[in-house]
């Protein structure tokens, strides 16, 4: 059994038995329909995360079903079809976790090869709400951001989405202290 396995043997129009075709060669072979000719496409999830700061704190949960039951995780879960993204975030982030959020940045997309998941993540602020651990979780945390459990996150996208987030929390504050530099020599010039 590999990935190329298919995962369904019928057709979910007809009934009919499913065959894997190539359709197109720049394509991966499909499960075509052998009786009503239907294309069975398998679509990536879509996950909506968020990275809450709740006074410089970030919030993480501690995952209490697999995979990678244990280990932490940011705020986040599947997109419904027909559902806005960052309305997932929301939602999800209120079920886990218990809090109520404002969505200020799209911190970043994150998939990888073989992996059928594609993690969009944004930063936001809670507004409401007290932190709970809710489905899914065993426990929820505020980490300061030299308290991250680098050696204890669930996946690769947690880790990526947290390098970027500090990488741009770093970036964002360079120029304020190089204004109040500035601005502090053009006080004592003038002084
Ligand atoms: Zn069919």
């Amino acid at each position: 059994m590999g990935h190329h396995e298919p995962a369904f043997h019928y057709c979910p129009v007809c009934g009919g038995e499913l065959n894997t075709v190539t359709l197109k060669k720049s394509e991966p072979a499909r499960q075509v329909c052998s009786r009503c000719r239907f294309v069975f496409y398998l679509d990536p999830k879509v996950v909506a995360c968020t990275l809450v700061d709740v006074q410089g704190k970030i919030v993480l949960l501690k995952r209490s079903i697999e995979p990678q039951r244990g280990h932490w995780v940011m705020p986040g879960g599947y997109v419904d079809r027909g559902e806005e993204v960052t309305a997932a975030a929301i939602r999800e982030t209120r079920e886990e976790c218990g809090l109520d959020i404002r969505i200020q940045d799209l911190l970043g997309v994150y998939s990888y090869h073989g992996n059928t998941q594609v993690v969009v993540v944004y930063t936001a602020k809670s507004i409401a709400g007290q932190l709970l651990a809710g489905d899914e979780t065993a426990e929820a945390g505020l980490f300061h951001p030299d308290e991250i459990p680098w050696d204890r996150l669930a996946f690769q996208s947690t880790t990526d989405a947290l390098r970027d987030y500090f990488k741009r929390m770093k970036a964002d504050k360079s120029p304020v202290r190089h204004s109040e530099i500035q601005g502090r020599k053009e006080f004592s010039l003038t002084t």
